[in-house]
Parts: structure tokens; sequence; C-alpha cells
């Protein structure tokens, strides 16, 4: 065992890759970031990717006391395993031990887990979610991920899938979702779902449709938009139903929201946050703690290598 090793961590989305290195104190340094090209097949996937890792190293993004691969991956996984159950935007990878790919290719033990686990423990760790001793993390973007933080140690269930907050259904024969069912948490508060609702509100029509994004919404909002104003206020009715849920059948000291909706800030928070005081059971009401993430995308990484750390380096 290399003394005071560190960890490169990688965040994997669909098109995209962060690189970085983390020191057991959890200082994150040297971080680049990529694209991956849609790849043909799972080799031609690994291929890049271990030509991006060895890249990094090469480039002097290492050093010797590099100790472990940490991957924080945008599907569910298992971390226990490195098992990618199903991957949204990387489907090549479903039903592969990819941790046991990468470590034959890499020559270093490598830890994959999902990518909000990983932002889970790594805001846990080092970000808005220090010193709680609970804590369960939305993550609001495309889709909807949860996680959830107890006594510092990440739950993930018997299989690595629990905290699937946005596929929990709360409005029943409600709009698709991507899971094939309807009325999911991710088809009501997804960035997906809020241009969705726009697009249909203001009857726009392709091609004009595809450039609608929710960032759009949110600004339009803030500029005075009536409707774009509706679509967010349906939005955080329906985060503030996941919240009082969450809440209720976990009492954690502290729930944390973050990914790219989550920018939308007090607009979106603020109502959701009132939402869910109605909906809460009395006896939780006064102990609602509600907050943004502070990582931004520094989470997932930090979150992955304090994984490794734990699990391979100690
Ligand atoms: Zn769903």
């Amino acid at each position: 065992m290399r003394t005071n090793p560190e960890v490169l961590a990688v965040d994997l989305g669909g098109t995209n890759i962060r690189l970085g290195i983390v020191t057991p104190q959890g200082r994150l340094a040297r971080r680049r970031r990529g694209r991956i090209p849609p790849p043909s097949t799972p080799e031609a996937l690994y291929d890049s990717l271990v030509t991006r890792i060895t890249g990094f190293i090469g480039s002097g993004g290492a050093t010797a006391r590099l100790g472990a691969v940490a991957v924080g991956f945008a599907g569910p996984t298992s971390s226990a395993s490195g098992y990618v159950y199903c991957a949204p935007n990387l489907g090549q990878l479903e039903g592969l031990q990819m941790a046991t790919h990468l470590e034959r290719r890499l020559g270093v033990p490598v830890l994959v887990a999902n990518d909000a686990d990983c932002a889970a423990i790594g805001e846990y760790w080092r970000g808005a979610g220090r010193g709680a001793k609970s804590l369960f993390l939305f993550t609001l973007g495309t889709g909807v991920g949860g996680s959830l933080v107890i006594d510092g140690r990440l739950w993930e269930g018997e299989r690595g899938i629990a905290g699937e907050i946005g596929h929990t259904v709360i409005a029943l024969g409600g709009p698709r979702c991507s899971c094939g069912n309807q009325g999911c948490l991710e088809a009501l508060v997804s960035a997906t779902a809020i241009v969705r609702d726009y697009v249909a509100a203001r009857k726009i029509k392709p091609p004009a449709e595809s450039r609608i994004t929710a960032k759009m919404v949110f600004d339009r909002a803030r500029g005075g938009d009536k409707v774009a104003q509706r679509v967010i206020a349906g939005a955080a009715g329906a985060l503030g139903v996941g919240i009082a849920n969450v809440f209720n059948l976990l009492d954690p000291e502290l729930i944390l929201i973050g990914g790219g909706v989550s920018r939308a800030g007090s607009r979106l928070i603020g109502p959701a946050v009132k939402q869910a005081g109605q909906l809460l059971f009395a006896p939780l009401r006064e102990y609602l703690r509600v907050r943004r993430t502070s990582l931004g995308d520094d989470a997932a990484l930090l979150g992955a290598a304090r994984l490794a750390f734990e699990r391979i380096l100690t």
C-alpha cells in the first residue's frame, strides 16, 4: 500500500467526462474535462475511457501516489460490484462489470458508483452536508436522482439501486416518464418535464421547440413570462410532494437539492419547501431543513474518491 495515496476521480456523464486528483484530505486538483464520442460498442467506450484516463496520468495528471481510480457513472450502478444495471445515456454498458473491465485495462483498483450517490457523499464530506448525521440528496437534471447518507455511509439498498426518488409515482396517470411509468416525480420536475410543459403551454412547434431549454424557461420566468412562472410553480409543487414524502419516510437531518435544475434557486425551492411544509406529518414539520448543494460539478468527483478511500485504500 502506498503511503498517503491519491485517487484519480472520473465523472462520466452521457457525453462528458471530468477527471481530477483527490487527496485523502479531500483536496481536488488538476481537474480536466472533455467529451466522450458516441461509442459503437462497449469496447469502443472502454477504449476511449482508458485513453482519457491514461492520457491524464501521462500528462502529469497523476503522481506515483496513485492508489485507485474512482468513477461516478450516470446510471444505476452497484458500487460493491461495479455492475451497471442500466445506462440511460450509454446503453452499451448495461449489464457489464465496468469496474472489473477497467481494472484489467488500467492495472490499478477501480471503483464504479452511481454519480448521484457520489455527489451525496461528496457534499457530506466537503460541501453543504458537512456535519449532518443523515441527509437525502435530490439531484434535479435531465432526470431526477436521489441518494441517502446515514451516519456518513451511503445507503444503496440490497442491489445498489436505493434512492430512486425520481421514479416514485406521485401522480397516478400523470405524464409519461423515461422509465415507462406515468406520473413519476421525474416526469413532473426534471428539466425535460419543465421544457415539455412550457412548449405545450406556449404551443411552440418544431424546429423552435428543440431550442427551448429549462434554463430558458427559468430566465423567462425571471423576466416576467407568466406561462414560464406557472410551469415552474407546477414543478415546485411536485418537488414539494417529493420532499415531504422523503422526510415523512426517513426523517433525515437535512435535505439537499442539487443538479442543473436547482440553479433556478428560490423560485423553485422556496415554493417547494412551502408545499412540503403543508404536507408533512405534523410532528416533523418544525424539523424540515432544505439546502442547496455547494460543490457543483466537483461533488461527484470528491464523493467517488471518498468511496475509494473508504473501501479500497484503508
Ligand atoms: Zn419513472
